[in-house]
């Protein structure tokens, strides 16, 4: 079995005591491929250093939502020259968060808008953080029409609005709250979205899957989230292993 965590952040302060072992459990446990995403520039330089490193590690690069306002002016070409090293394969996480509103919105809007014209530029896929904001980041993806590719980051949203994303090509990723007694409408989305469109993350150190809710997280935990969409799902977890998989090479070239 081959599991792949699409969305971690292994340069996270959580893991400078631990993050070889980390490495080793995720391994250990089948998730023997992982994409750890840079939220801002000093963490996509990390990310970048961790995948040159580290055997089955990928890494995006990309000013999260709530650091635009802390960007560099130079952020545009310091990302450009990221992308070029070596098995950087994504433009991420990038998005709108107005549920935390920690950067101006005008700002967060104008930073998503020019690094999905560099992954436009760059042909590179986005792995999109939206919280609160589902409306007006479908009205800016469409707007760039289907030349962009890549993934809703820890769906939250319900089937209709998935169903959005996805008719413009999108894939949707399923983290650690599917998992949680009251996932809500997750289960929902877990259940209905095409396999071939599906992928798994655990956005580790944070949203630990049950039983490790409100614990650090990790990647080999994404485990539990593979099996909960396994039942949900009817399929057993090597199936959900090899599609997810198969749909994050796809997207990211991550082979
Ligand atoms: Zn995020
Ligand atoms: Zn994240």
């Amino acid at each position: 079995m081959l599991l792949t965590d699409t969305h971690c952040h292994l340069d996270d302060r959580q893991f400078d005591a631990d993050r070889s072992a980390v490495v080793e459990r995720a391994f250990a446990a089948g998730v023997r491929r992982l994409l750890t995403v840079g939220y801002d520039i000093p963490s996509s330089h990390r990310s970048v250093k961790l995948a040159a490193f580290i055997p089955g590690v990928f890494a995006a690069v990309g000013v999260h939502p709530h650091d635009a306002a802390g960007a560099p002016p130079d952020y545009l070409q310091v990302l450009r020259k990221l992308a070029d090293e070596h098995r950087v394969v994504a433009i991420g996480e990038i998005g709108l968060d107005f549920y935390r509103d920690l950067s101006p919105r005008a700002l967060q809007r104008e930073v998503f808008t020019r690094q999905l014209g560099l992954a436009r530029e760059l042909k590179l896929p986005v792995v999109i953080h939206c919280r609160e904001s589902m409306g007006e980041v479908y009205d800016i993806l469409s707007r760039n029409g289907t030349v962009l590719s890549g993934v809703m980051h820890c769906f939250s949203g319900n089937w209709e609005e998935a169903e959005q994303f996805l008719a413009m090509g999108f894939y949707v990723s399923i983290a650690g709250p599917v998992t949680f007694s009251k996932s809500g409408s997750l289960t929902e989305v877990a259940e209905k979205v095409p396999l071939d469109r599906l992928l798994l993350e655990t956005d580790a150190p944070y949203l630990a899957p049950a039983p490790y809710r409100g614990r650090k997280n990790e990647p080999a935990y994404l485990v539990y989230t593979a099996r909960r969409v396994a039942e949900i799902r009817g399929l057993s977890l090597a199936e959900v292993a090899a599609a997810t998989s198969a749909n994050a090479v796809r997207l990211f070239k991550c082979s």
